[in-house]
């Protein structure tokens, strides 16, 4: 763990942001969903993060979520990182949900893996509201075709849109340089709910940005800075540090 507040002090503060930012907008608290993205840190900050009651966790590489499951107790896992269609055998059945189906294909590949064990996935589209091309996610106009077709693919339900916002410029307040992106996907999430009901998340905001997107309607935040520190230079591995 890093130095500075303990891990339970941490949770509490990211509670009172999130509570703050829910009574600014008019929202309950209870309405957006916290979950701690676990990314390079070890099973044992994931453990303790369950055992200060977020029991939500993401991860954005498949290898890191697919090591660290088995080792982390009473934890519900999210994928919010990009994902190939061969390691959707990795993740289907596993995590709870996947916030980055961004194209057909994967889409069918999700079926198709959520079929042979049974299952329906859970998912979410993620949507490039910036254009960015440095980061995946369908483009703005391709979002509701995209969540038309996969949700009528038999072991899929698609339950909202997710997005990360472009870096902000350098000097720009992060919040303020996200928010007509946290609202753009927003926008979209109503026009998808009016045609498909189940259409209702919004994967939206981190640490720098959790006001901005709460104030959009973020139903869920993903975590990982303001929780666990300073992230390592890379993904944990089993077999470099103990557990
Ligand atoms: C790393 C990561 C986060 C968390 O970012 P922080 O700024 O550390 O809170 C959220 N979403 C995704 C997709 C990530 O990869």
């Amino acid at each position: 763990m890093p130095k500075g507040p303990d891990l339970a002090t941490r949770v509490r503060q990211v509670r009172e942001r999130l509570a703050r930012a829910a009574e600014a907008a008019g929202r309950q608290p209870a309405d957006v969903r916290l979950i701690g993205v676990t990314k390079t840190h070890s099973p044992a900050t994931a453990r303790a993060a369950v055992a200060a009651g977020v029991e939500e966790l993401g991860e954005n590489r498949v290898q890191e979520l697919a090591a660290k499951m088995p080792l982390v107790d009473g934890a519900r896992w999210h994928l919010v990182g990009n994902l190939q269609r061969n390691k959707v055998k990795q993740v289907v059945g596993h995590a709870v949900l996947v916030h980055s189906l961004d194209r057909r294909s994967l889409a069918d590949t999700l079926s198709r893996q959520a079929s042979e064990l049974g299952v329906v996935q859970r998912v979410l589209v993620q949507v490039n509201v910036g254009g960015d091309p440095a980061k995946h996610g369908c483009g703005m106009d391709e979002a509701l075709d995209l969540v038309a077709y996969a949700r009528d693919l038999p072991h899929l339900t698609v339950e909202g849109l997710m997005t990360i916002p472009p870096l902000p410029g350098p000097g720009a307040p992060p919040a303020e340089a996200a928010r007509p992106h946290f609202a753009a996907l927003r926008h979209l999430r109503d026009d998808a709910k009016a045609r498909f009901p189940e259409v209702v998340h919004l994967s939206m905001g981190m640490s720098a940005d959790l006001e901005a997107a709460v104030a959009e309607g973020a139903t869920m935040v993903r975590i990982g800075t303001a929780l666990f520190g300073p992230r390592a230079a890379g993904p944990w591995r089993p077999q470099e540090v103990g557990t």
